[in-house]
Parts: structure tokens; sequence; C-alpha cells
């Protein structure tokens, strides 16, 4: 799952200008760690809501090394329209995850969300939503089916996304 294959569904946006622009080209040595029981619920979020976009959060720990995810909280996604690059994640959900981590050393580090029909990457509306240094995986369900997941984070300058080697870790 390369950040340059070539994906099931791309629509004309997804090659404007303005798409392009939101994605920094220059590599970086973080990486996203995540157990394959997460990316499997992951999957199945996305799988099971679609044609909808759907969301949630990631919990987790930052280090040095990027992003290591624990576990996964899905959120409703708030907005029903069935445009494929908007999302927003209910504020309600967001603040209890938030209540319950308090004490855990695990904290929200990120928060992921399926592209329906369109490609694992991030929108200019993904990047005017994205928050520094939060990881925003992104999956991509083509017909019902998960056909790619990318990571993104938003690069020191918070001018574009960079694309996050994601690490699955299986134990
Ligand atoms: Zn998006």
């Amino acid at each position: 799952m390369s950040a340059t294959s070539t994906p099931l569904y791309e629509p004309e946006r997804f090659r404007s200008p303005e798409y392009l622009a939101v994605i920094d080209q220059q590599a970086t040595d973080a990486l996203f760690q995540i157990p394959s029981h997460c990316l499997s619920i992951m999957r199945e979020a996305g799988e099971a809501g679609y044609p909808h976009e759907i969301c949630g959060l990631l919990v987790g720990t930052i280090n040095n090394h990027g992003w290591q995810v624990h576990d996964i909280k899905p959120v409703a996604n708030l907005n029903e329209e069935r445009a494929a690059d908007r999302f927003q994640l209910d504020p309600a959900g967001y603040q209890q995850i938030d209540r319950e981590l308090r004490g855990t050393g695990l904290e929200i580090i990120g928060v992921y969300h399926s592209h329906p029909d369109c490609p694992a990457k991030p929108s200019p509306t993904d990047l005017g939503s994205a928050w520094e240094g939060f990881a925003y995986p992104i999956i991509s369900i083509c017909d019902g089916l998960m056909t790619d997941i990318q990571c993104w984070a938003v690069n020191t300058s918070a001018s574009a996304f960079q694309n996050i080697e994601i690490k699955e870790q299986t134990i």
C-alpha cells in the first residue's frame, strides 16, 4: 500500500492543484505503529459505514518515533451528507473519551476517517480541520471494501500533510 499506488477510484478533483497542494512530498522518519486488531476495527467500521463517511479517534501515546496506537474509538459523524471529503466528528464523543483517558497515561493521538469511493489522500477540507501533532489515517473504501489506508500528519509549517509510514504490529 504505497502512497504512489493507483487508487481504484480517483475523482478529478484529487488531481487538481488545490488538492495536490495539500500533500508535502518530503519524506519523514516518523512511524505510525498500530496493532493488527486496531487496523481491523478501522477497516470494519469503514466498510460497515459505506457509502457514508465514518470517523473516530485513535488512543495511544506519542513519542520521538511517532505515534503508537493502543485503541480505536469510533465516534459519530455529525455530517450526514454523502460528500466524501467532509466529516464532522461529534465533539461530545471527543470530550467523553478525553475524560475517560485522564490518569491512564494514554491520550487521543489522532483522528481516522473513511473516503468512500475516493483515494486515501487528504482533501483541502481535511487540512483545514487538522491539528498539529495528530495522526490522520484515511481509509479508502471502494464498492464497500477497504482498498487502501494511508496515514498523514501536518508538516512543521502546518501548510500540508506528509505521508506517515504505517507499521502494523502483529502480536
Ligand atoms: Zn477526508
